[in-house]
């Protein structure tokens, strides 16, 4: 196969994918709306000056045929000054080509039973529009099904339900079913490139705010949660907690074990971590031995509870890594942010507070005071 294997855009990311289509459809409408009041009207000039009609009526159909697409080009162009990507642009994006292609279906249905070559002009237009429409789609088939479905479908109704004779040289529409292939080829190729790049994308992105070790969202994910976490606070009057966690005596940990063994218990850490904490609240990997949490909607008590539950999760049941069964314990400071106070404060109250949880023997949350 000329094509690679298909790859779905997972679930997690299909909300995403949908407006980066929209965002695709608003730039690819946005060409091809040039590319359209540039050249109908020159091919209209040409209609109406170079080609001899004996029914001077052709011409007017001609226009007519040309108008729709005109018209929603035109209107692509007007919403194209809408800053947000919008669901319009894609169903506009279909009724585009739509117009594109069925401008040459009905003309081509209008000279069918000439015999000259009239038709041959019109088999080409058709050529040309077919597989141009193939480079503005943004779902593959599925949108050529209906940019070639319908108005092909009406074409091969009239030939088949008319009774005009075939055509005497009939060659050149061969043309049609070529460059549809081509146009489902093309289309294919654009849709997998834009899964692919968006996968990409996502998975770089995701990379950037992960933490290697532990799988934890890092240090620039979590100051990117607790920037919205402080905005959503100043606008609802919601306190939220910064939990700042530090192992005790890690040190000895990997002096005693190796490194290796220090970062087994950095992972395990993590899923005990994560098993222990609700849905809202998030945890970062802050430092190397470090973690930040952040827990919405806190008051002191909740804050301290969450903190003292960690803490009790990481102290028992004891951690099994290669060397054996650990004890491990955790250290917290606990800080609720004030309404007055930057980020950078309210972590290092936290961090304050931490700060005296270990010189107070370990194994302990502390709340901060001022
Ligand atoms: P305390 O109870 O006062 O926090 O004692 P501690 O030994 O945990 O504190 P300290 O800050 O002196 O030591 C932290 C250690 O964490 C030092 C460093 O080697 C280790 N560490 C930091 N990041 C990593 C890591 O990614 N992997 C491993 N294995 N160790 C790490
Ligand atoms: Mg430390
Ligand atoms: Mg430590």
């Amino acid at each position: 196969m000329m094509m690679s294997k298909h790859v779905p855009i997972p679930t997690e990311w299909q909300a995403d994918f949908l407006l980066k289509q929209y965002s695709l459809s608003h730039r690819l409408g946005y060409s091809l709306s040039g590319v359209v009041l540039v050249f109908l009207p020159i091919f209209t000039i040409l209609d109406a000056t170079l080609v001899s009609y004996a029914d001077g009526e052709l011409i007017w159909k001609h226009i007519l045929f040309r108008l729709p697409a005109v018209i929603l080009a035109i209107t692509f162009l007007l919403l194209h000054h809408k800053k947000d990507p919008g669901f319009w642009a894609y169903p506009l994006l279909l009724t585009l080509n739509l117009s594109i292609v069925g401008m040459m279906a009905a003309m081509f249905v209008l000279h069918y039973s000439e015999q000259g070559g009239r038709l041959l002009y019109i088999t080409q237009g058709l050529t040309l529009v077919i597989i141009t429409v193939a480079t503005a789609t943004v779902y593959g088939v599925r949108d050529l099904a209906l940019i070639y479905g319908l108005p092909l479908t009406a074409v091969i109704a009239f030939i088949v339900f008319s009774g005009s004779p075939f055509p005497d040289n009939p060659i050149h529409l061969t043309f049609i079913p070529a460059a549809i292939g081509i146009g489902v080829v093309i289309a294919t190729m654009l849709y997998q490139e834009h899964q692919r790049t968006f996968i990409a994308s996502q998975q770089l992105e995701h990379s950037a705010l992960t933490d290697a070790l532990t799988g934890l969202p890092n240090r620039r994910s979590m100051q990117t949660d607790l920037q919205a976490e402080w905005s959503r606070a100043k606008r609802e009057e919601q306190y939220f907690a910064v939990l700042m966690a530090d192992l005790d005596r890690f040190k000895a940990v990997n002096d005693q074990h190796g490194h290796e063994v220090g970062d087994e218990v950095l992972t395990i850490l993590a899923t005990r971590f994560t098993n222990t904490l609700r849905g809202g609240d998030r945890v970062a990997r802050w430092g190397g031995e470090e973690f930040l949490l952040l827990i919405p909607s806190a008051t002191e008590e909740s804050a301290m509870a969450v903190a003292e539950k960690v803490r009790r999760a990481v102290a028992e049941p004891p951690f099994a890594t290669s060397a054996g069964n650990l004890a491990v314990t955790l250290s917290l400071g606990v800080a609720l942010h004030r309404q007055t106070e930057s980020i950078d404060e309210v972590i290092s109250r936290a961090d304050k507070a931490l700060y005296r949880a270990k010189q107070e023997g370990r194994n302990r949350a502390v709340l901060a005071g001022d």
